[in-house]
Order: structure tokens, then C-alpha cells, then sequence
């Protein structure tokens, strides 16, 4: 499509050199969770994270809800867009990615508005009221996206925002030959995002997709 650029490597380090840099602490993160069995492969890219605290900070959130920690990256960039007071839930069922960042966001300075939940985010989820949530980042396993975006549209307040992570899956949403779980559950998201009357939407070709869902006002 003509009106749509591509993104090269060389496009992409262009990008990188004229954004503010990412901090030494996001930094360091980043280079200890390459490490990780899981690598930084799960982790959003420094510019998904500049997205995710402008749009926290544009839209004022004050209570955010993030499903899916891993090492804690996308919760410190959020964390740090929010306004005094301002509280991010966020949950994970790994024990020791979560402890990771921990030590980060207390390094951060930002710990104490972080309320991290170890558990699976069903549970997490369940505890939560209707309408209380100002700002959902579904980002944990793909298969359950469906279900996470569901109950996303109950928490979220009218007029808040859920953004879904991954949403383009690499390209595997094209691929007629990929039809594992995740790549499904995938696609079904996308549908219910599109055919769903309650919220507005745009879909960023950006990083690996992202998918922005504003709940309409009543
Ligand atoms: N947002 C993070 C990446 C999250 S990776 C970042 O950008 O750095 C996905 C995470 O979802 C993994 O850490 C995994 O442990 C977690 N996860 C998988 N299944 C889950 C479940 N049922 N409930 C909560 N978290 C889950
Ligand atoms: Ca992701």
C-alpha cells in the first residue's frame, strides 16, 4: 500500500537515533531479560514503550490494569506516565520474571504505584470492579486474548482505553497455513475488536501490531 511505509531495519535504527533514548535503567532491564531463557523477544521495543506512556499520559490514566508483567518493561514505562496517585495493576504467573521487576521498578523509583499480582490473570481480573479500570495493556498468553478482551471492555470505564499487544503475530495472521492456538485466538480478537459496537478502534501497524479499543461513552 502506497500510503503505508516499510519498515526496514535501517528505517527502524533511523527511528531509534532521532528518539529520546531509553533511560539506564530501562536500558539495563532490557539487557538483563536478553539473557533470560525467554529473551527480550516477549519484551515490547523501546518505541512500543514511548507509545504506551504517551497514550497513559494523553489520556490522563490514573488507574491502569496491565496483563502480562514478564520482566517488567512495558509496566516501568507506563508506571512513569502516571499522574500523582496514579496506581498499574498488573499481574503475571511467573514468580521470578516478576521479581525481576520488582528490583527494577524499586530502582525506578515508581514501586509504590505498582501493584503487581502473581497469579493467573483470570483471577486477577475477577477481583477487579466493572468500569474501574481506566487503561487495559492485554499483553500475556495469546491463546486467552479473546477472553482478556472481553472482560477488558466490562473493567474499562466508558471512554477508556484497551490496547492489545501482538495483534499482527508476526504476520502469522496471513499465514492460511497457521492454525495453532495462539495464531487462532489471534484472529478471533481482531474480529471481536472490529465487529464489536461498544468501542471505536485503530489498528497500529506498529511493532507487532497494536490494537487500540476506546470504549464509547454512553
Ligand atoms: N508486557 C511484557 C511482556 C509480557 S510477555 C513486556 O513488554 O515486557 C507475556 C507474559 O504473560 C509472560 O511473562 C507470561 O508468564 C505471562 N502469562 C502467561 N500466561 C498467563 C496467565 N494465564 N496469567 C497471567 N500471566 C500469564
Ligand atoms: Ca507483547
Amino acid at each position: 500500500m502506497a500510503t503505508q511505509i516499510t519498515a526496514t531495519e535501517e528505517l527502524l535504527s533511523y527511528v531509534e537515533e532521532i528518539s529520546h533514548p531509553e533511560d539506564a535503567v530501562l536500558t539495563e532491564l532490557r539487557t538483563l531479560t536478553a539473557e533470560l531463557p525467554g529473551g527480550s523477544a516477549m519484551q515490547i521495543p523501546p518505541g512500543e514503550g514511548r507509545l504506551l506512556a504517551m497514550l497513559v499520559g494523553l489520556t490522563g490514566a490514573a488507574t491502569v490494569l496491565e496483563i502480562g508483567t514478564y520482566t517488567g518493561y512495558s509496566t516501568l514505562c507506563m508506571a512513569r506516565a502516571l499522574p500523582p496517585g496514579g496506581r498499574l495493576i498488573t499481574c503475571d504467573i511467573n514468580k521470578k520474571t516478576t521479581a525481576i521487576a520488582a528490583e527494577f521498578w524499586a530502582r525506578a523509583g515508581v514501586a509504590d504505584r505498582i501493584d503487581p499480582r502473581l497469579g493467573d490473570a483470570d483471577d486477577t481480573l475477577a477481583a477487579l470492579s466493572a468500569d474501574s479500570v481506566d487503561l487495559v495493556f492485554i499483553d500475556a498468553d495469546k491463546a486467552s486474548y479473546p477472553a482478556y478482551y472481553r472482560k477488558s471492555v466490562s473493567l474499562v470505564r466508558p471512554g477508556g482505553l484497551i490496547v492489545i499487544d501482538n495483534t499482527l503475530f508476526f504476520s502469522r495472521v496471513l499465514d492460511p497455513t497457521a492454525d495453532d492456538p495462539d495464531t487462532t485466538a489471534i484472529r478471533e480478537v481482531n474480529k471481536l475488536v472490529q465487529s464489536d459496537d461498544r468501542v471505536e478502534t485503530c489498528v497500529l501497524p506498529v511493532a507487532d501490531g497494536i490494537t487500540l479499543a476506546r470504549k464509547k461513552q454512553i
